[in-house]
């Protein structure tokens, strides 16, 4: 029963998102657009060569069709699981789904259904179930190699060291279409850290384009750090809580290994 208000949105719903999510959403996507406008002119780039995919984790399904009527109609999830949910409740309207967490291989299955491109490819057990079941239903999909480059224990990717390996054995895959590198940076408030951390992507893929000529997009930049991102060169940005608001899950609930509360 959702008999709260006229939107349909629970009491919750409205504390969280307030009582207009698509004025509140388009007014944040504004926002958060002219901020990489901003970043581009300032690293004499051009903001056609950087594309927002905004991640909806956490916001739930209802909710997001205020998001689509707000002109959202990329949504990034970070779990298979919540993405199949939320593609059953909106099924009635385009959208193009991004998975962008790591996945575990019997997940591969549901990702192959629904996803449009995956950012976290990261082991060769993964691309070869993904290469399987991708070539079972004749599709291909688009992938970025995850790295990671802060060196922490809580972040999947591959280590920078057996990047170069792991993108030589890409051929054996001919399912999967290689576009990039994905990486999230350091969670740390020195602007330092988190820039050598994409800086380290960008020279990673400068090398890997020359193993295979498809690596070239850089996909890196949240909430937090995209503006550093795009003056290092990102050309998809992750953003989430800068649209859709804080979540009420820390981080750590996503990267577990984090200090709780992070
Ligand atoms: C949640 C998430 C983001 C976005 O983070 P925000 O802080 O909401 O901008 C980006 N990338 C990945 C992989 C994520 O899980």
């Amino acid at each position: 029963m959702r008999p709260f208000s006229k939107t349909g949105l629970l009491p919750e719903e409205i504390a969280r998102f307030g009582a207009d999510p698509a004025g509140t959403f388009a007014a944040n996507l504004c926002a958060v657009q002219d901020r990489i406008a901003a970043a581009c002119h300032r690293s004499g780039r051009h903001p056609e060569d950087v594309r927002l995919l905004p991640v909806t984790k956490t916001v739930p399904a209802n909710v997001l069709r205020f998001a689509h009527a707000a002109g959202i109609s990329d949504f990034g999830e970070n779990k298979l699981q919540e993405a199949r949910d939320k593609q059953a409740d909106l099924g009635d309207l385009s959208i193009r789904w991004s998975i962008i967490g790591h996945l575990q291989t019997n997940k591969v299955k549901y990702l192959v259904r629904l996803a449009s491109e995956f950012h976290a490819l990261d082991s060769i057990r993964l691309a070869e179930e993904l290469n399987r079941r991708l070539d079972a239903q004749n599709r291909d999909l688009d992938v970025f190699v995850q790295v990671n480059t802060s060196g922490e224990d809580s972040k999947y990717g591959l280590r920078p060291d057996d990047l170069r390996p792991f993108i030589e054995r890409l051929a054996d895959y001919p399912r999967l279409k290689p576009r990039g590198l994905m990486t999230l940076a350091i969670f740390s408030a020195e602007t330092d850290r988190v820039r050598g951390c994409f800086r380290l992507l960008r020279d990673l893929r400068d090398r890997a384009v020359a193993v295979h000529p498809g690596l070239t997009q850089l996909s890196m930049g949240m909430s937090a750090d995209f503006e550093t991102a795009i003056e290092e060169g990102a050309h998809i940005v992750r953003v989430g809580q800068a649209i859709f608001g804080a979540r009420p899950t820390g981080d750590a609930f996503y990267w577990p290994g984090l200090a709780p509360g992070a």
